[in-house]
């Protein structure tokens, strides 16, 4: 992969010298993705769960923000425990929401379900992509506003935490495609309003949202840094910013890490 040599994530290495079993960029903690690669044809689970290796002996892993600490990363059927460390998250206290945002009603629980229901499919897609292999760029620019994994309290109730990245700035601000992919929805939603989630392969995906404007259509192949929408305050918002996500599967994951400052 092109791209692969502009990451200056840490290696860790599995195995010794020629022996070697595997690589990745990244540290294994509380919401990372490590991106890797192994030996051609090399079969690998994590804690007992297959993972899909490329032809070329790329994948990713994933480990989710309350993910205990250790895993089992299984090669070629046999396995290595590998440290999985903690990591403290915020506390983010937002007032001043509309209290109809924070308590929905009987027809919005509906809406919101039925759409849950259609983020995890896509979420769960499994492609043989490889696009995720060249990591992540910024997909705006702004001010960092929001961190993944806060344990959110909105108008004084506590709610689940926050899955995501925010970077705030002007309605219109030109949003960027992550990394290359497949646009696997484009809709507007009740608590992220307008959004977009695309695919990178072996389940890794991004999703953008709050936009003011979607730019391209589901099933559309997209290329790193191209614009696929602008900035918005559409949803649960207090103002303009766009929510990013990262996940493996449906395993929510933070973006940060693999971001450059
Ligand atoms: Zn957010």
């Amino acid at each position: 992969v092109k791209r692969r040599a502009a990451l200056a994530l840490p290696a860790l290495m599995l195995g010794a010298g020629p022996a070697r079993a595997a690589e990745w960029r990244g540290t294994p903690q509380q919401g990372a993705l490590l991106i890797g690669q192994g030996a051609q044809g090399q079969r690998l689970a994590l804690d007992g769960q297959a993972v899909r290796v490329s032809p070329q002996g790329f994948f990713a892993l994933g480990f989710g923000r309350d993910h205990g600490p250790s895993a089992t990363l299984t090669v070629n059927g046999t396995p290595r425990p590998i440290a999985v460390a903690k990591r403290e998250w915020d506390v983010q206290h937002i007032t001043g929401l509309p209290p109809a945002q924070v308590t929905p009603d009987a027809a919005a629980l509906e809406r919101i379900r039925v759409e849950r229901e259609r983020l995890a499919a896509v979420r769960g897609i499994d492609s043989a992509r490889v696009d995720f292999a060249g990591g992540l760029a910024w997909p705006a620019r702004g001010r960092i506003s929001g961190v993944f994994g806060s344990q959110r309290v909105l108008n004084g109730q506590p709610r689940q935490p926050h899955y995501g990245l925010d970077v705030a700035g002007p309605v219109g601000t030109p949003i960027l495609a992550a990394q290359s992919g497949k646009v696997t929805l484009a809709a507007e939603f009740h608590f992220f309003g307008k959004l977009l989630v695309l695919d990178h392969g072996h389940g890794v995906n991004t999703l953008y949202a709050h936009l003011s404007a979607i730019e391209v259509r589901e099933g559309e192949e997209v290329s790193q840094g191209q614009r696929i929408g602008a900035m918005g305050a559409t949803g649960r918002v207090t103002g303009p910013h766009l929510h990013f996500s990262l996940s493996w599967y449906r395993v929510w994951l933070d973006p940060q890490p693999l971001l450059s400052a």
